[in-house]
Formats: structure tokens, C-alpha cells, sequence
């Protein structure tokens, strides 16, 4: 198959990181999604792509000539528990492309086979949990958070085995990399310092160039990566997003979103609420999500170390360590002021300096104890306030049920808006305007997600193609997609679990 025009650093500067291998050929290969703008921005042909050229492209079975499939090495802590050894169990990044932006963007399969890494797993992957991907990362990508995206899912005509026999798929992801805290604990783990100095230096040139060859570029990069991660989760939060797998695994250097498997949107308002299966503890519960982000980097700053301070010298280790705890100690602020920027859009706020800070998180953190308490859809409940700021309230008070305690908090508000538009902010409806975009009317809900991808897997794409094109225009409330505006039935979210065995 003609080349992509790849350029493959990581294969190139990186030999001993990975494995090479072949994707698993597949019986009967079918195109079912294509994602035409990625491939846009890619600088592929979408059409070239359709037939049965892409069918056998994205099953595994014809590579791009200047492909160069290899498994990726890495470690992880799992639910806290570490594991030296993961790596691309079932995923082969074939090469790097640099986008119309001049991004370089690693594409890579999921579901392609068999590698070194594989461990007890059959490589495989499924319809279901493969359309997932695409459904949450293209929602994403849409809500405006840096996520992984979904290129394209080939079904390849095999029947893969979990709890039931289910067809088999491949998806195509593109990422700005896929270097995961996880790969520089597989190095450290090993006790390979200078391989873990040329890793560090390697995700420098890529993420944080402007650090190349600066004396203090290990901790830089932290700091680089604490500062993208805190902007990630607040993105999260402020859109209800739970991961449920948390792994440091499955947390980038690059700030993307990765591994969309056991994750769900929050439905009525509870930050304990978990969905995964597999989560007893709550490890990774919603409102867990930057303690954990937190525990996450304090780990990837553990790989640093030794990068910044000779072993032999306890002085050097002391200050090193000193640092590097600055800067974890440093995440909830730059956390706390991620999430209060995206919560001043959802209310409406747009001419706060920091004199209002207190103010403010008081106003959002009350306003979101009462969701909790009235057990009031997150998504909606954002929603309506938009309305509310431009005097159409009877669908907000509709959401609750101790109205007394919301128009308590509405005066608060409504004198904040006026204080704000006394400082310059927008005034009414230009504010509910700005609201809107702040908060969107179509998640993927739930019900909707498994309902997709239960037709899907049944062969019937329709319920998928239409809930997707309702995710990529979140914010627009147009009526041909109001089911999907629609909550859940209260008792659909209190059965709903997801599964890690994606
Ligand atoms: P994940 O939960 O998807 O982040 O995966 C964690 C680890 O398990 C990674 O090393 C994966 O490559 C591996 N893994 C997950 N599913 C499979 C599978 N079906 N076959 C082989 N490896 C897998
Ligand atoms: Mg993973």
C-alpha cells in the first residue's frame, strides 16, 4: 500500500523501547467508521480510505509501505499496585505523522494481535468497545479537551471470546504520543538511567522543546506536565467526565486524554460516583480525580529524580527531592485555578481578577453542593443556568425540588452577574450566549452510549452515526437530538456499570 509519508522518531531514536511486530491478519475486513476531518488534517485521502483498500488498511491486513508496527514498552501502577512490566498488549503504533498544523501525531492500532507484551490477553478488541472510543474521544474533542482521537474502527471478521463471543475490531487512534508516566517507570523500574535520560530528553524535544538542553529540563518537564495535567482534569470536572481507570498507564506527558474504557459521564450530581466494575474502593471515583492526578505525577516525578541528582550525592538527592515536591505540592493550586477558570465561563463570570477568587469558588462550590444535594443532573442543571441569566428560569427551577435554597443562591448569583458587568462583563443575553458555550446540552449520556454500540454490535450503525453527530455538536440545542439532552431514568444510572476488559 503507498506510503503515508511517516516519519518515525520513536522507532528511529528510541531502539530498545519497543518491540517490533505484525498486526494479526484478520478474515473479513470492514470499514466502520471513518473519521474524514482527522483524516483531513492528516493529510490522508478520506476517499482513497473508504473502499476496500481502507478495510484492509485498518483490519491490520495491508500497511502503508513506510510503516513500521512496533509495541511500545511501559510499567504502571495499577489501582496503586505496580506492575514493572505492561506494554502494548494489543496496540502497534505504526508510525508518526506531522499534521496540516505541523503537530507530529502518532498513529497506532488497538485490537491488532498478539505482541511480547501480551501477557495472559489475546491482543483482541471488540465492536462495542472500540465505537466507544470513538463516540467519547470525538465528544471530547468537541467539549474542547485535549483527547487521543479515534481515526478510524475496522471490524475484521473475527469472533473475539470475553463473557460472551462478540466481533472483533481494530481502531485506529491518533495521539500527540502515546508516552505515559508508565514509560518512564518501566525504565526506572529497570534501573536503565541512561535509557531514561534519553527518554526524558526524547519527550522534551517533543512536548516541551523550549526545555531541550537546559540544565534543569527534568524538573521542567514535570512542572510542564503538572501544569497540562491540571488544565485536563478541571476540563473534566467541569463537564462531568469520569475516567475510571487512572492507571499512571493511561495518564500522558502530552495532557491528552487516553484509554476511553470503563469511563461514563456523571449524571445527577455526586462526586463519589463511580461506574467501573472493577473500582471497589472509589480509587477513581469523580471527585477523586486530581487527588489522584496528583498521586500520578508524584510517581512520574520519582522517575525524574535521578535525572536530577546523582545517587552518590545526598546533598544533590535532598535539594532534588526538595524540588520536585514543590512542584506536587504545587498542583492543587494550579488544579484549583484550572477548575475555577472553566467554572467562572459555566457562571457566566468573564470580567473576574483574583479579588474575586474567594467569591467565586464560594458561589461555584455552593452552587454545585446544591446539584449534590437536590440530586440534580450536572449537565442540565449547567444548562439552564444559561437560560436563567437571561431571565428564563422555570427550566432550571424545574431541576429542583427545594427551590427556596436555589433562589437563595440564584440572588447571590445574580448580584455576582451584576457586579461582573459592572467590571466590563457582557451583560444578559451575550452572557447566556458565552454560558451556552460553556456548558454543553448533548454529553454522551450512558444509556445512549450503550445503546449505540448494542445496535452496532448487532450490525445495525445507524443509532451510532446518529448519537455521534449529535456529540460533535454539543453545545447547539438543536431538536432532531433531544433524546440525547434527555437523563437517564434514575434507576438506568444506579444499574449502569462499565468494564475494564474492553
Ligand atoms: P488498559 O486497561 O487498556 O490500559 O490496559 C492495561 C494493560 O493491559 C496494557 O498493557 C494493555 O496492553 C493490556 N491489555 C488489555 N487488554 C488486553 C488484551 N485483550 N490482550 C493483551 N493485552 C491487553
Ligand atoms: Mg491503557
Amino acid at each position: 500500500m503507498p506510503s503515508f509519508g511517516f516519519d518515525n522518531s520513536y522507532a528511529r531514536e528510541l531502539p530498545g523501547f519497543y518491540v517490533a511486530g505484525q498486526p494479526a491478519p484478520a478474515p473479513a475486513p470492514q470499514l466502520l467508521f471513518l473519521n474524514d476531518a482527522l483524516a483531513s488534517e492528516l493529510r490522508l485521502d478520506a476517499t482513497a480510505l473508504r473502499g476496500a483498500d481502507g478495510a484492509a488498511l485498518f483490519a491490520g491486513n495491508v500497511l502503508p509501505d513506510d510503516a513500521e508496527p512496533i509495541a511500545q514498552a511501559y510499567a504502571g501502577h495499577q489501582f496503586g499496585g505496580f506492575s514493572p512490566q505492561l506494554g502494548d498488549g494489543r496496540a502497534l503504533l505504526l508510525g508518526e505523522l506531522i499534521d496540516r498544523a505541523g503537530r507530529r501525531r502518532d498513529i497506532a492500532f488497538k485490537g491488532s494481535g498478539r505482541t511480547p507484551f501480551s501477557r495472559g490477553g489475546d491482543g483482541k478488541a471488540a465492536v462495542g468497545p472500540m465505537l466507544r472510543e470513538v463516540l467519547i474521544g470525538e465528544a471530547m474533542h468537541a467539549l474542547g479537551i485535549p483527547t487521543t482521537r479515534a481515526l478510524a474502527v475496522a471490524a475484521t471478521g473475527e469472533t473475539v471470546r470475553r463473557d460472551v463471543a462478540l466481533p472483533g475490531a481494530v481502531l485506529t487512534r491518533v495521539a500527540a504520543s502515546h508516552l505515559r508516566v508508565g514509560t518512564f517507570q518501566y525504565f526506572l523500574a529497570r534501573g536503565e538511567l541512561d535509557r531514561l535520560q534519553r527518554l526524558a530528553d526524547y519527550t522534551i524535544a517533543r512536548h516541551d522543546p523550549a526545555l531541550a538542553g537546559t540544565p534543569e529540563r527534568a524538573l521542567g518537564l514535570l512542572h510542564a506536565v503538572a501544569q497540562r495535567q491540571a488544565a485536563l482534569i478541571a476540563m473534566w470536572m467541569n463537564v462531568g467526565f469520569i475516567h475510571g481507570v487512572m492507571n499512571t498507564d493511561n495518564m500522558t506527558i502530552s495532557g491528552e486524554t487516553i484509554d476511553y474504557g470503563p469511563c461514563a459521564f456523571i449524571e445527577a450530581y455526586d462526586p463519589q460516583t463511580v461506574f467501573s466494575s472493577i473500582d471497589h474502593g472509589g480509587r477513581y471515583a469523580y471527585g477523586n480525580q486530581p487527588h489522584i492526578a496528583r498521586w500520578n505525577l508524584a510517581r512520574l516525578a520519582e522517575t525524574l529524580l535521578p535525572l536530577m541528582a546523582d545517587a552518590q550525592d545526598e546533598a544533590a538527592i535532598q535539594c532534588a527531592v526538595a524540588q520536585v515536591t514543590e512542584v506536587i505540592d504545587a498542583f492543587p493550586g494550579l488544579y484549583a485555578a484550572a477548575l475555577l477558570h472553566g467554572q467562572r465561563a459555566k457562571l457566566g463570570l468573564f470580567a473576574a481578577t483574583a479579588a474575586d477568587d474567594a467569591t467565586d469558588t464560594a458561589l461555584a462550590q455552593d452552587w454545585l453542593g446544591l446539584l449534590n444535594a437536590q440530586s440534580v443532573d450536572f449537565t442540565l442543571g449547567w444548562r439552564q443556568l444559561a437560560g436563567a441569566a437571561e431571565g428564563r428560569e422555570a427550566p432550571l427551577r424545574d431541576l429542583f425540588v427545594d427551590r427556596a435554597a436555589l433562589d437563595e443562591w440564584l440572588a447571590r448569583w445574580r448580584e455576582r452577574c451584576a457586579h461582573d458587568d459592572a467590571a466590563g462583563g457582557p451583560g444578559a443575553t451575550l452572557r447566556a450566549a458565552r454560558m451556552r458555550q460553556a456548558s454543553p446540552w448533548v454529553i454522551p449520556r450512558n444509556h445512549r452510549v450503550e445503546e449505540a454500540l448494542a445496535a452496532a454490535t448487532d450490525g445495525d450503525l445507524a443509532p451510532f452515526e446518529q448519537l455521534l453527530a449529535a456529540l460533535r455538536r454539543p453545545f447547539d440545542e438543536d431538536a432532531a437530538f433531544a433524546r440525547y439532552a434527555e437523563p437517564a431514568p434514575a434507576d438506568a444510572t444506579a444499574r449502569y456499570q462499565t468494564f475494564c476488559g474492553t
